[in-house]
């Protein structure tokens, strides 16, 4: 396996408001037990072995910031997450051919997970997501609050990250991008027409959106 190893660098982006979490600083910059998500979320892609270089995305005002808080190399984001990423990829060194782009906003991914998406990766695929399978029953709902219908659960995952690229797929895919507001880079893979493959994500991996997130975070945080 050693012999044809990929060169990865993850992207984590951090320029998100942080709106829903109605908190008064941008969401990668809350403390939780005295540190930033951004802290947490960097210190487990910096000390996995598998990962090369590290890119952070983070509001133009804060560069400075997390270039302190994380001694990694720190981009401006953008308007979108999409154009977030976009901005980080344009930051990759030469070498890099393979990519994962995480939600800092999943400040708690566990390593293995980080290995899972490695591991399809090297295995051959070109795009790889982490998912959880859903456990709320899912109904489409319309505009006067009245219930459609009632979805099957049994096909539907909810997908996490870090997702995993090769980098000529992610960066093709975003080239050809129709607009800016894919909410994840699969997405983007998928309409370009590439395969998405998918490996187990993890509970620890839940993204901090709501006031209510930042309640489990300290518990994570605390164990
Ligand atoms: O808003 P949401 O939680 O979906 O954002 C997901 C991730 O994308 C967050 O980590 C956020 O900081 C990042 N993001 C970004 N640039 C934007 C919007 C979101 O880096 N313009």
């Amino acid at each position: 396996m050693a012999a044809n190893r990929s060169t990865v660098a993850a992207i984590l982006v951090a320029a998100g408001s942080g709106q829903r979490l109605g908190a008064d600083v941008p969401k990668a910059f809350c403390l939780v037990r005295g540190r930033t998500l951004l802290e947490y979320a960097h210190e487990r892609f910096a000390e996995h072995p598998g990962v090369r270089d590290v890119i952070v995305v983070a509001p133009a005002e804060r560069i400075e910031q997390a270039a302190t808080l994380t001694g990694s190399a720190v981009v401006a984001g953008g308007a979108t997450r999409q154009a977030s990423v976009s901005a980080g990829l344009a930051a990759l060194d030469a070498a890099i051919d393979t990519v994962l782009v995480h939600d800092v906003a999943r400040a708690f991914v566990p390593a293995a997970v980080i290995s899972r998406v490695l591991a399809a990766l090297d295995g051959g695929a070109e795009a790889v997501i982490p998912v959880r399978p859903v456990t709320d029953t899912i109904k489409r709902v319309d505009d006067a609050r009245r219930v459609v219908d009632t979805v099957d659960r049994s096909t539907l995952v909810a997908v996490q990250t870090p997702q995993g690229f090769r980098r000529d797929v992610l960066e093709a895919a975003h080239a050809a991008a129709s607009s800016e507001s894919a909410t994840d880079d699969a997405g983007l893979v998928e309409a370009y027409g590439a395969t998405v493959v998918v490996v187990d994500g993890a509970d620890e991996s839940f993204k901090i959106t709501r006031p209510w997130d930042l309640v489990l975070a300290e518990a994570v945080a605390a164990r």
